[in-house]
């Protein structure tokens, strides 16, 4: 063996990824205020991050993050040692309050979260039945939890069917994102639902999309589903997307939450989230949950958008949430477009796979309700100019 051999390994991985142009780099925001962002001393609006209500830096939130900054930085400890603070079970009793369920388990991200439901529940007899198109970390959680996993087509109720209907010994649970990351599309919740049920399955669904921004009081997609929590014993909530902080909180079940809180890992081995956090999560919960104005407006924004690209002949992907893909295909079309974009002031991501299928690259547009109509205005004539001049190009 050569002692440069991980050296090697690198330089070759580079390499590959620079000839694919699926090399990632880093922005530094260095200063942001609602949809206004400065990178490297430029002004951009954002139209590439996840605070769908406007929250994150939201003059409330930000004096009531100053008010808990009494409760101290950090929290010492992992909940079930000492670092459970009264802070954090006040924001999941109004957390499993908002999603009219039983109980809530707070953890320390969305990642972990995902982790900490498949390893808690299954094991080498069950099988995890998920969407094709679902975040990686529920594909993580499912390898971690040794299970047989089993994909569906993107949205495809009969496929899963059929997963369903395999024999097997153990447990079945059918995870599936709400409202997915990279489309914008909304699961097929009520047949998903059904499906679980004849089969006996456990049906799990992923929130983060969904959270603050469908359903009624903002509840997500298993209630604007009209679905009642025995029919999704188990939900994922992110409170760094519209909510506009940051953690996450599994919701549902009062047997399935305090099973994973005696058995999944990443909930026991970690630090719990700064109190001060947990507190400020409160102030944004109670913000969301009373939001039904900025949903309006996030609608409006999102109708605008629409309609406007329709009208430019632009074809965004079909999706009605605040998630408006717009397919390029390749990598390189793809990364010079979001390039050109923010020369004229605009932020979208430049979504490349592995996050996406290969060769389905695109620009990944997301509104939140402080955009203003010119900001949308703004957008539009922006992507039909670069547009119109990638198709001169090539
Ligand atoms: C962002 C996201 C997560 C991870 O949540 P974090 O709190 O950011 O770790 C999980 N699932 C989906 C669908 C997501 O989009």
């Amino acid at each position: 063996m050569h002692g440069d051999a991980w050296q090697q390994r690198l330089r070759a991985a580079a390499q590959a990824r620079a000839q694919q142009h699926a090399q990632r780099r880093l922005f530094a925001v260095e200063h942001r205020h609602g949809t206004r962002v400065r990178v490297d001393g430029r002004e951009l609006i954002d139209f590439a991050g996840n605070d769908y209500l406007g929250l994150a830096t939201a003059p409330e939130l930000v004096a009531a993050w100053r008010d808990a900054a009494v409760l101290g930085v950090g929290a010492s400890a992992s909940h079930l040692v000492s670092g459970h603070h009264a802070a954090h079970a006040a924001l999941e009793r109004d957390l499993a309050q908002w999603l009219l369920a039983p109980r809530a388990l707070l953890l320390g991200s969305g990642f972990a979260a995902n982790l900490a439901v498949l390893q808690g529940l299954l094991g080498s007899d069950d099988v995890c039945v998920q969407d094709r198109l679902n975040h990686a970390s529920l594909i993580d959680g499912a390898r971690l939890a040794g299970c047989t996993l089993r994909r569906y087509p993107h949205a495809d109720v009969d496929a899963a069917r059929r997963q369903l209907q395999r024999p097997q010994a153990g447990l079945t649970l059918l995870a599936t994102d709400g409202v997915f990351s990279m489309d914008g599309d909304i699961a097929p919740l009520p047949a998903l639902a059904e499906a679980c049920a004849a089969h006996a399955a456990l049906l799990y669904v992923d929130e983060a999309h969904a959270l603050g921004v469908l359903g009624a009081a903002g509840a997500g997609s298993v209630a604007a589903a009209g679905l009642a929590s025995d029919a999704v014993p188990l939900r994922l909530c992110t409170l760094g997307k519209a909510v506009g902080c940051y953690g996450a909180a599994l919701v549902g079940d009062g047997d399935l939450i305090e099973h994973l809180l005696q058995t999944a890992r990443p909930y026991i081995y970690t630090t719990a989230l700064p109190p001060a956090l947990a507190e400020t999560a409160r102030a944004a919960v109670a913000l969301a949950q009373q939001g039904d104005a900025l949903r309006a407006t996030l609608q409006a924004r999102i109708a605008q958008l629409r309609d406007g690209a329709q009208r430019a002949g632009l074809r965004l992907m079909p999706s009605c949430t605040p998630i408006q893909p717009l397919l390029i295909g390749d990598n390189a079309s793809t990364l010079s477009a979001a390039q050109a974009l923010r020369a004229r002031g605009i932020w979208v991501g430049a979504i490349r796979p592995p996050t996406v299928p290969a060769g389905q690259a695109r620009l990944r547009i997301t509104l939140s309700a402080a955009h203003t109509p010119d900001d949308i205005a703004n957008l539009l004539t922006a992507l039909t100019q670069v547009l119109a001049e990638s198709a001169d190009v090539h």
